[in-house]
């Protein structure tokens, strides 16, 4: 199924753009970024704020990419950052993002986390009534001058996540929030799934919880509802026509992934106007707006919709059959590790551009990593492919900046992890300049952590 192409992946993919350059230059498989896809991603959710007139903010979650210039581009933005961890605190704070404009998340967070989080005076998403009392004893103890800003993590109803409190956690926590040490600046939540609807009404719920809170002293202004902004990858017609024909002869060794465990890959109310969906639902914009309430969302996965691509060279090439009919197999010279989708029993499916891209005859293709791994394969669907691959080619997979390129990561066989290769504009617009990006584990290892942390 191909993939829509913005401005810049046509650029990318032309004859004369800078494929070959840098995949003689890296020799290995790469990851190709352009951050200022980014900041207009950002934008775009920016003017949902403006349009609905709701005072927005917005948090990048990183988890869904490790790369600096993301970070770069929030700060040009005016993005903060949604960080899980101490490594992830600190790449944020490198990149240029202001303590204050960072969210701490994940679960029973450790206390190193905790005191670099309210050290740097970042907003706290408190996921127990036990983690609570663990940072204002820390704040107590390490922090005496410093108030910890803080949100309280929801279960939402009917939800068997294991992350948030319930109801009566909520409802409870009164006594514990000495105002000394924190500050209950609000509530958040994290929905699994993509609809509008369930996070507009947990929102509007979070409203009463806000002014409650401000009739016990607290300030109260913050929901966030967290991320799963979805992303449009195909266009409609090929995607439902892939849902409703998908067979498992279509996959090497008829090993097709369960249909339900695709991402859906066409939404019809992708990203921004997911936003926009939600501030209209039941007038949710008019209630914050009244209450004085900002609204926070944690997008990870669309902010980085077709800021990125990630290119394999085709190291070898075999023909096997099916049914009598035949069929390619390459081995690129990366694996899947780099296409993570692989890792959660299904497959990415929009289509790898074969490059260059030249007419031939139409060739069913699947690609599989250099490792000797049997389930090591980026592609069990056979997919057409224009012309048939040969030793030398590009594979090109669009839009993996969003979670596919470097969650998994790691150097299994002792094989390098693919570099970032940064793409930007030159002045006038026509040319791409490319700089290689260092690695972020060297990057790690040579701050000095307590410095970069605000806690020496
Ligand atoms: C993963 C995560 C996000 C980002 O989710 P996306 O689906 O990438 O938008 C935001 N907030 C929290 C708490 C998360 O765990």
């Amino acid at each position: 199924m191909r993939a829509d192409r913005v401005e810049w992946e046509q650029r990318l993919l032309s004859d004369d753009g800078p494929l070959r350059e840098i995949a003689d230059t890296v020799q290995g498989p790469f990851h190709v970024m352009f951050p200022e896809r980014i900041v207009e991603n950002i934008g775009r959710f920016q003017k949902s704020f403006v349009d609905n007139d709701v005072a927005g903010v917005i948090y990048y979650g990183k988890k869904a990419n490790k790369s600096a210039c993301v970070i770069e581009a929030c700060a040009a933005a005016g993005a903060g950052v949604d960080v899980a961890s101490v490594g992830e605190l600190g790449a944020a704070l490198r990149g240029g993002i202001d303590g204050a404009d960072l969210m701490v998340t994940g679960p029973v967070k450790s206390d190193e986390l905790l005191m670099a989080a309210a050290a740097n005076d970042a907003l706290i998403a408190i996921d127990s009534p036990a983690e609570l009392a663990r940072l204002i004893e820390l704040s107590r103890r390490r922090l005496p001058a410093t108030t910890a800003r803080i949100v309280l993590r929801v279960l939402p109803k009917d939800s068997t996540s294991r992350f948030g409190m319930t109801d009566t956690e909520l409802d409870n926590i009164w006594d514990q929030l000495d105002t000394t040490s924190v500050r209950l600046e609000g509530y958040s939540f994290h929905l699994s799934g993509y609809d509008a609807v369930p996070r507009a009404e947990l929102a509007a719920a979070l409203v009463d919880r806000c002014l409650k809170a401000r009739v016990n002293g607290h300030p109260a202004d913050i929901i966030s509802i967290g991320g799963g902004f979805s992303v449009s990858y195909i266009a409609s017609e090929l995607w439902h026509s892939f849902l409703d024909n998908v067979n498992p002869s279509w996959f090497h060794g008829g090993r097709a992934p369960r249909p339900d465990s695709y991402y859906p890959y066409h939404c019809a109310v992708a990203g921004p106007q997911m936003l926009t969906a939600i501030l209209e639902h039941n007038g949710l914009g008019d209630r914050l707006r009244k209450a004085g309430i900002r609204l926070a969302i944690e997008p990870g996965r669309a902010l980085l919709d077709r800021a990125g691509s990630t290119v394999f060279r085709v190291q070898g090439v075999k023909t096997r059959e099916a049914q009598h009919i035949p069929y390619d197999i390459l081995t690129v010279d990366g694996s899947s590790l780099s296409l993570s989708e692989q890792w959660f029993d299904t497959e990415y499916l929009p289509d790898p551009v074969l490059w260059p891209e030249r007419i031939g005859s139409i060739t069913p293709t699947c690609v599989g990593g250099a490792t000797c791994l049997e389930s090591d394969m980026l592609s069990w669907r056979r997919i057409p492919l224009p012309r048939a691959a040969v030793v030398g080619d590009l594979l090109v997979y669009p839009n993996t900046a969003g979670y596919q390129m470097d969650s998994n990561e790691s150097e299994f066989h002792e094989l390098p992890v693919p570099p970032k290769v940064v793409l930007r504009n030159s002045a006038d617009g026509r040319q791409f300049q490319w700089t290689r990006e260092p690695d972020p584990r060297d990057v790690r290892s040579n701050a000095t952590p307590a410095a970069s942390l605000n806690l020496s």
